[in-house]
């Protein structure tokens, strides 16, 4: 299986040959070269399956250069009910990614089970151990740069705490992150995580990072490296939880369910389409975006328009804040029959800052072939949702869920199940749920008094300078 890019320009490669990388050389997003192909008999075999034998069964598929039993035992110690034990009353941790039934053909696929209590760590523990393997192989190291307003560069830190080979250099902006998400990452005292707390906003800290990752000489000289969400690796991992809940919820393969995703930079909902073309029986895939909705307007118009990133909102979902959907290129592809020469001239005006439109020319109204719809909410339909659920099902979830659950309820169709992924537990979130609700949600035991442990950061000026200083200081 090898590995191409949307833009069309850059050399085919194999799984590990792009897992360390970010774009290809061409600027694109790197694609499978066909999918694999998952008949009616592979599904039957694979509906009984754990998650781990089928995380091998489908990332097998995809990634052929690492040898059989490594590949097993990376997703062994990956995948283990130890690592994604904050499971709800009634939920078996030895699923992995459980679902929970809200009511008849209603529920959510829990995805939040992990150390830092969002989706994220599905994808990036795989990646972690990943890294660390192939890096080992090849007898190099890296040094992963990123900037980070909360879910990301907490999911990254505990995927990657204590790998060999691989620091973490992770720029947050200075106070202004939740008591809890700082308290998750400054409590890390691993030696290969180095938290920095810019002082400035988010969007300084990712100027920062983009400036050193444009300075070629330095990025080759010290390794840089990212885990941002179009690494491949990542949108694959999250192919294998798609199965799980197809088959959690049918009985047979004549049977179609429909998801609804949470989504911001089209990562998650992109492994939902590739789960699709391989053969899984989806029915919907539900886009559900906040205020930031670029890419609702693009399913329901067929603009996409990015925004400057003066321009997004600020939301009470925030890990869905995103001006632009950066894996959406990857569902483009796809859209467009794989012509790259149409990709290219598509983001051509994406990359200056403009945008493109595809009603009428035929391509818009082939989006509903691939199963897409979408829609959006605000802070108060969120917060509706959040008092609805509770009260309904007794179940608490979080904001992002909730605009999962808002548009999976606008576009259900009576009689196939839909599953709403849940993409964090409400623990991470206990200001919005207390507005919400009126009380603070049930915190894990093991994450009471996070807020108390002795905390490992350090404090700078949002200067690249000082930045690049500090990381060859500690590499
Ligand atoms: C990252 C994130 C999302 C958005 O996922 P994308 O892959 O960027 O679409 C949604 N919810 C939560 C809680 C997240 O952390």
């Amino acid at each position: 299986m090898k590995y191409i890019s949307t833009r069309g320009q850059s050399p085919a490669l194999h799984f590990c040959d792009i897992l360390l990388g970010g774009l290809a050389p061409d600027g694109g997003l790197y694609m499978p070269e066909q999918y694999p192909q998952f008949s009616d008999a592979d599904l039957n075999a694979m509906r009984a399956m754990n998650y781990r034998d089928l995380a091998y069964a489908i990332l097998s598929r995809l990634i052929d250069d690492i040898p059989a039993e490594d590949l097993r035992d990376i997703i062994n110690r990956t995948y283990r009910a130890e690592v994604y034990a904050y499971t709800r009353e009634g939920q078996n941790p030895e699923d992995i990614t459980p679902t929970l039934k809200l009511e008849d053909n209603l529920y959510l696929l829990s995805l939040s089970n992990g150390p830092t209590l969002a989706f994220k760590d599905m994808a990036m523990q795989l990646l972690g151990n990943l890294f660390e393997y192939v890096l080992a192989k090849r007898g190099e190291t890296t040094n992963i740069l990123g900037a980070t307003s909360g879910d990301t560069g907490s999911a990254a830190e505990y995927a990657m705490r204590g790998k060999k080979g691989v620091r973490v250099f992770m720029l947050s902006p200075h106070q202004r992150m939740s008591r809890f998400q700082s308290a998750q990452m400054f409590s890390l005292q691993d030696e290969n995580i180095f938290n920095i707390a810019v002082r400035g906003v988010f969007d300084e800290a990712q100027d920062i990072v983009k400036a050193v990752s444009n300075d070629h000489a330095f990025k080759a000289q010290y390794k840089i490296g990212a885990v941002n969400s179009i690494n491949w690796g990542r949108v694959a991992a999250q192919i294998v939880y798609y199965f799980k809940g197809y088959f959690a919820v049918t009985s047979n393969n004549s049977q179609k369910v429909s998801f609804a995703v949470p989504s911001g930079n089209f990562g998650n909902v992109c492994a939902g389409h590739v789960a699709r073309m391989m053969g899984l029986p989806i029915d919907q895939l539900v886009v559900a975006t906040n205020e930031n909705d670029v890419l609702d307007e693009f399913f329901r118009t067929g603009v996409y328009r990015p925004r400057g990133s003066d321009n997004t909102y600020h939301t009470s979902s925030p890990s869905m804040d995103i001006s632009k959907a950066s894996n959406f290129e990857r569902f483009v592809f796809d859209l467009v029959g794989r012509d790259s020469a149409q990709v290219r001239a598509l983001w051509s005006k994406v990359d200056q800052g403009g945008s493109f439109d595809l009603k009428g020319t035929g391509l818009f109204e082939k989006v509903s072939d691939y199963g897409f719809i979408s829609g959006s909410s605000n802070h108060q339909n969120r917060m509706q949702i959040i008092r609805q659920v509770q009260q309904q099902y007794g179940v608490v979830i979080d904001t992002h869920t909730a605009d999962g659950i808002k548009v999976a309820l606008q576009h259900r169709s009576p009689h196939v199940p839909m599953l709403v992924l849940e993409t964090a537990l409400p623990a991470k979130f206990e200001d919005a749920i207390s507005e919400a609700l009126g009380q603070l949600p049930e915190r894990p035991a093991p994450l009471k008094g996070l807020e108390q442990l002795p905390q490992r950061f350090e404090v700078m000026d949002a200067d690249v300078d000082a930045i690049k200083a500090f990381i060859v200081a500690h590499t």
